[in-house]
Order: C-alpha cells, then sequence, then structure tokens
C-alpha cells in the first residue's frame, strides 16, 4: 500500500486489507472485481444547491427531510444542511429522464426535472448549483466476490442497491463492523470462513433489502405505504426492516420477504376494491 499527504509518501505491506473505499472503489478497480450492473434502467440525477435563510423562510417547513413521489417509479429527494447547502436529486427510471437528459448538460436536465416536481414548488428553481449535478446510470450492482485472499470489500465497494430507504448506510455500517470483529478474530489465530461468515451474511441481507426496493418502484410497496388502514403489526414489521434489521428471522418480512410484501399489498388492494364497490352500491 502507498499512502500520500502533503507531499509525504509511505509504502507499507498489511496482513489483510479492508476495502472502505466507496465510490473509490480501489481494490475493485485495481482488480477488476466490478461485475455488470443490474440492468434495471434507474438511474439518479442529483446536485447540492445554495440557499441562503431568507430564501428556505419562503416554503412550508424547509429544513425537513424529504421526498416526493414523483411518478410511481420516479421519486425526488430534498435534503436541506444547516450550513445552507441543501441535496437534491431524482432518481427512477430511464425513461423519465431521456427528454431532459437530451438538453445537452446535466445542470439543464436538473431544471427541466426539476419542473416535474410540484411539493417544492419553485423552491429549486433558480438556485445556484454547488456540487453536480451529477448523473449515475444503472447504480445498482453487487460484486461477484465480496471477499478474496487478504482482503474483503465492504460497503459501496462491495455494491450498492439504491438510494432509496437508505440501505447505503446501513450496510457500509453494518459490512464494515462485521469486516472488522471478524478480522479481530482472524488475527487472534483463529480460521474465520469468510464467505459464509461475511459474505453470505451480507448478501442475504441485501436480497431482503432488494425486494423492498423492487416492490417499491413497480408499486406493490407504495399501495402498502399510502394505504388508508394498515395493521400496525404489519407497519412495525415493515419499518423494522427498512431501519436495517434485515437478519431478524423471527420477522417474517425478512423471513419470507418475497412472498410477505406482495401478499399484503394484494390484500389492501382487494380490501379497498371491495370497499369502493360496497360504496358504490351504497351496502356497508
Ligand atoms: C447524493 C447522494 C446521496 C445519498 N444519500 C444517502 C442517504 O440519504 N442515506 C444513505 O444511506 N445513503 C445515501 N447515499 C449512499 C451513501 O452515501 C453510500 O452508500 C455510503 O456512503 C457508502 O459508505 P462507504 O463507507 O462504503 O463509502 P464512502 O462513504 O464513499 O466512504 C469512502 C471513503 O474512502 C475515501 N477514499 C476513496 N478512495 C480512497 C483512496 N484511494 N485512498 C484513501 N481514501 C479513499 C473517500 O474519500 C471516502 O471518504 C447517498 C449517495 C449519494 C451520492
Amino acid at each position: 500500500m502507498i499512502t500520500r499527504q502533503h507531499g509525504a509518501e509511505h509504502r507499507f505491506t498489511g496482513r489483510f486489507l479492508i476495502d472502505s473505499s466507496g465510490y473509490g472503489g480501489t481494490l475493485v478497480k485495481l482488480l477488476g472485481l466490478h461485475d455488470a450492473p443490474a440492468g434495471n434502467g434507474r438511474m439518479a440525477l442529483f446536485a447540492q444547491v445554495r440557499e441562503t435563510e431568507e430564501h428556505r423562510a419562503r416554503y412550508f417547513e424547509p429544513m425537513q427531510i424529504s421526498f416526493e413521489v414523483v411518478a410511481r417509479d420516479l421519486w425526488f429527494w430534498s435534503i436541506p444542511f444547516s450550513d445552507g447547502r441543501t441535496s437534491i436529486g431524482f432518481v427512477g427510471d430511464n425513461s423519465h429522464f431521456a427528454e431532459a437528459m437530451a438538453s445537452g448538460s446535466n445542470a439543464m436536465a436538473m431544471n427541466r426535472m426539476l419542473e416535474k416536481q410540484k411539493a417544492f414548488d419553485d423552491r429549486y428553481a433558480k438556485v445556484e448549483f454547488v456540487h453536480g449535478p451529477q448523473c449515475i446510470r444503472e447504480y445498482t450492482h453487487y460484486n461477484q466476490a465480496l471477499t478474496g485472499e487478504r482482503y474483503v470489500l465492504t460497503g459501496n465497494c462491495a455494491g450498492f442497491l439504491d438510494p432509496v430507504f437508505s440501505s447505503g448506510v446501513a450496510f457500509a455500517t453494518e459490512s464494515g463492523l462485521r469486516a472488522a470483529k471478524l478480522l479481530d478474530r482472524q488475527l487472534r489465530g483463529e480460521a474465520i470462513d469468510w464467505k459464509s461468515e461475511y459474505e453470505d451474511h451480507i448478501r442475504s441481507g441485501a436480497e431482503v433489502f432488494r425486494t423492498y426496493v423492487d416492490t417499491w418502484y413497480d408499486g406493490d410497496l407504495q399501495d402498502i405505504f399510502f394505504a388508508e388502514e394498515v395493521e400496525q403489526s404489519h407497519k412495525e414489521r415493515i419499518v423494522e426492516v427498512l431501519a436495517g434489521y434485515l437478519w431478524d428471522s423471527t420477522n417474517p418480512y425478512v423471513s419470507k420477504h418475497g412472498k410477505a410484501v406482495r401478499a399484503l399489498a394484494q390484500t389492501i388492494r382487494l380490501r379497498d376494491a371491495e370497499r369502493r364497490a360496497k360504496a358504490a352500491t351504497g351496502l356497508h
């Protein structure tokens, strides 16, 4: 390894490398570990903008972290920071961006996309971009191998699912902590099976989260989120998953994630259709 800081260079050799370089993907690039993206046709266009306090004061609850579902498969986030910068971004199916991206620059494309959102009114219509806008296409991927001879990949180096529901930080913290604890045991002389103790663990969590990402974009999860009535116990279990408790096998929304989310969405749709039919005929 070579580290460079303030003109000084340090070379050293370690017994093991935990690569946590995020989007930098140091080992991923050096060893060619990147696998093909999932090819789900989604992209993100995002930026940081500068806002004055006076400007923010014109809008309702301006410091609230918030998002808008612009279409079933397109959403917009707004994350204000205390120093006057605000992170904004659109994520969704490529088709929603095609026209805007044809405008020639990311800045023009972002301004065109901003015309699609309604919840924030004209708040971002004339703001200064201080970072980006930047565009990432086909961002969903998970590397074929998360561990190898004397190295392990954590966080975004291992893979990235989707910005919806903040899985990025959840996986970065879980994988980083687990890698560090396993390595500590290994350096104390224990034999560690990195494939089963690390890789399979991270991958199983990613599989669970992927169900929630996919059902968000195909609408099942939105039918649950925006239903007039959902039993409290279901809500709590789903929130637990999205809060990062992806390995709690006592939660059916973890252990049977694929079936459970779709079954609940279907039940809600049938119940609501029945209610609408009854209301139309005047029956109760
Ligand atoms: C605009 C945007 C908004 C996001 N919002 C959210 C959100 O609200 N919630 C959420 O959960 N996730 C969010 N994410 C995703 C989240 O930021 C990442 O998933 C998460 O930060 C990954 O953590 P990490 O530790 O793997 O990598 P990083 O946080 O990227 O950290 C990697 C670090 O390694 C350093 N580094 C890289 N290469 C080298 C090198 N060669 N030598 C030394 N250091 C190096 C980098 O400078 C960086 O400090 C967002 C991402 C973006 C782009």
